[in-house]
């Protein structure tokens, strides 16, 4: 996981204490997870996990968009907190990893409510917009590659509808935001979109330092 970067240690320990939820089929996905190269950065933390469904609970969502699935730890957070009629469309470039958590989600009693798209996420991001229409999402978690983070929030804004929330993944990124030294092109495509929703009118907006940075922002 992108740990937590803005608490110290005995405070993270403590927040997990008194409020971690994570359940056994959670729990298993995460150590399997774990095993795979970059597994651990990659997938969310388990508090931010329990904070989406939470956050899709208080939404009342019932059509969820993710971009970036990976094994589906995040997608389970989110289908769980679903309607049995809602449905969370999640998009990988590699089916590899969704293959992974589809077992969990299984087992969740959930996997009916996922659909899976295979293929780069510009085009199944605009697929979606053809097929089911703009305004079409309650709910949409950005979480693939970092350079295309501001093409991915203009399409996000079409597809999710007024009053809407999309939920940008690693706004902190390890801190770098803030190293003038790191110019790499996620770093600099991370704060290029940070510093276009401090002024963006179209949305209120919220930056959690919760684990490597959550960006909540509400379609008006
Ligand atoms: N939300 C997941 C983690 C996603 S990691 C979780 O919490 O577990 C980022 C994922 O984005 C990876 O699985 C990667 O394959 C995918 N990805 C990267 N570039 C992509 C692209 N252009 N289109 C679609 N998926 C992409
Ligand atoms: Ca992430």
């Amino acid at each position: 996981m992108a740990d937590q970067i803005a608490a110290e240690p005995e405070i993270r320990e403590y927040v997990r204490s008194v409020s971690l939820r994570e359940d056994p089929i959670l729990a298993e996905l995460r150590t399997v997870t774990a095993g795979l190269p970059g597994g651990t950065l990659m997938q969310v933390m388990a508090e931010e996990g329990q904070l989406l469904s939470l956050l899709v609970g208080l939404s009342g969502a019932r059509s969820v968009l993710e971009i970036g699935t990976f094994t589906g730890y995040s997608t389970l957070c989110l289908a769980r907190a679903l309607p049995p009629d809602g449905e969370v469309v999640t998009c990988d470039r590699d089916g590899r990893w969704p293959a992974i958590g589809a077992g969990y989600w299984k087992r969740a009693g959930v996997a009916e409510r996922i659909d899976v798209r295979i293929g780069d996420a510009t085009r199944t991001l605009s697929a979606l917009a053809d097929e089911r229409g703009t305004e079409s999402f309650d709910f949409v978690f950005i979480d693939a590659d970092k350079t295309n983070y501001g093409a991915y929030y203009e399409a996000a804004l079409k597809l999710v509808r007024p009053e809407g929330l999309i939920v940008i993944d690693n706004t902190l990124f390890f801190g770098r935001v803030v190293d003038p030294a790191s110019q790499d092109p996620d770093t600099v495509a991370i704060r290029t979109l940070n510093a276009s929703l401090h002024d963006d009118p179209r949305v209120d907006v919220s930056l959690l330092t919760m684990a490597d940075g959550i960006t909540l922002a509400r379609k008006r």
